[in-house]
């Protein structure tokens, strides 16, 4: 009867949680390893000026090579962000991303800056502003060059220690990024809150910009919107996710400061400049 039936969805309730904490504890030991063992890489997409195409910054996406395969981040980094070993590989990215910039600034005369993805748990302890301090000096760059891009999400637990941070980063001369803005936990104070440079439009809105339908329309209210708002409040932003002539077309027409997408160049192991989108209109016409 009931509850006996109560009883019985109890221990396979505990047993689900027992699995589902054991896998947990399994990858994060598999990631301790990992950072032992070098098996972390950070892949490198150009942003561009939308105008020009030139690239202004690359920002560091990281991969994890194990077993043979190359797992991008949707394979760990729930897991990872969910316990305090994302605070050293959140280190190591921004360490590996200034000495990787450092050695392409020796090799080149652009200059390029790199942005680095944070985690919520790397804004809870005021030590990482040195982290990120030490990173510069060690490989003798600018503030300028590094960007830090955080989500809203980073943001909703409202750590006073957040904002410290961010505003000792910001001062230092770090651009700070808002990540996939528009979709998620959005909370626009959050642009006057915190000192926000760029926002990052997510790659959701641009995806239907290139397409001719009611959806497009409707989403291109939003990019508008989003850009005047940022306009207004000094804000550059950035349009992720461009795949086609079109969309970039539409991208350039709304006014985005910047844009980033497989159009003008997908993550590599290297910093590869972008290409021109006009050399690849000539190789599809
Ligand atoms: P994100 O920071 O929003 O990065 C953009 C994601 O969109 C990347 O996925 C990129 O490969 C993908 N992308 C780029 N251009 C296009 C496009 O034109 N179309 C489509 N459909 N996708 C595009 P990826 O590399 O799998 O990274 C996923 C997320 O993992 C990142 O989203 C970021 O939130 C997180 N992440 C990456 N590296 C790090 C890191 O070092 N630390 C932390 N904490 N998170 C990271
Ligand atoms: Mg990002
Ligand atoms: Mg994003
Ligand atoms: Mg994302």
């Amino acid at each position: 009867h009931a509850k006996s039936k109560g009883a019985g969805s109890y221990a396979i309730f505990d047993d689900q949680l027992r699995e589902r904490a054991m896998q947990k504890l399994q990858v994060t030991s598999a990631l301790r390893d990992a950072l032992n063992n070098r098996e972390f890489e950070l892949h490198y997409q150009p942003i561009v000026d939308a105008t020009t195409e030139r690239t202004a910054t690359y920002e560091a996406l990281l991969r994890w090579r194990h077993k043979g395969m190359l797992r991008t981040p949707g394979y760990f980094i729930e897991v990872a962000e969910s316990s305090d070993i994302i605070i050293e590989i959140g280190a190591w990215a921004i360490n590996s991303a200034c000495e990787q910039l450092a050695r392409f600034w020796q090799e080149t005369a652009d200059r390029p800056a790199v942005s680095v993805n944070l985690s919520a748990r790397q804004l809870r302890d005021e030590s990482f502003v040195d982290v990120v301090a030490a990173a510069l000096a060690k490989n003798e760059l600018p503030p300028s060059a590094l960007w830090l891009e955080l989500t809203e999400t980073a943001l909703i637990d409202d750590h006073d220690v957040a904002l410290t941070i961010l505003n000792s980063l910001s001062s230092m001369g770090v651009t700070i990024c808002l990540d996939d803005f528009g979709i998620g936990y959005s909370a626009l104070s959050n642009l006057n809150k915190y000192p926000i440079d760029i926002v990052k439009i997510d790659k959701s809105f641009i995806a239907t910009l290139g397409s001719d339908s009611t959806q497009n329309a409707k989403d291109r209210v939003l990019v508008n919107s989003i850009e005047a708002m940022s306009n207004a409040l000094g804000l550059v932003t950035v349009a992720e996710g461009v795949e086609s002539t079109d969309q970039r077309q539409q991208v350039r027409n709304i006014g985005c400061r910047y844009a980033q997408g497989w159009l003008y160049g997908l993550p590599q192991p290297r910093f590869a400049p972008a290409a021109t989108t006009e050399s690849i209109d000539d190789l599809t016409h």
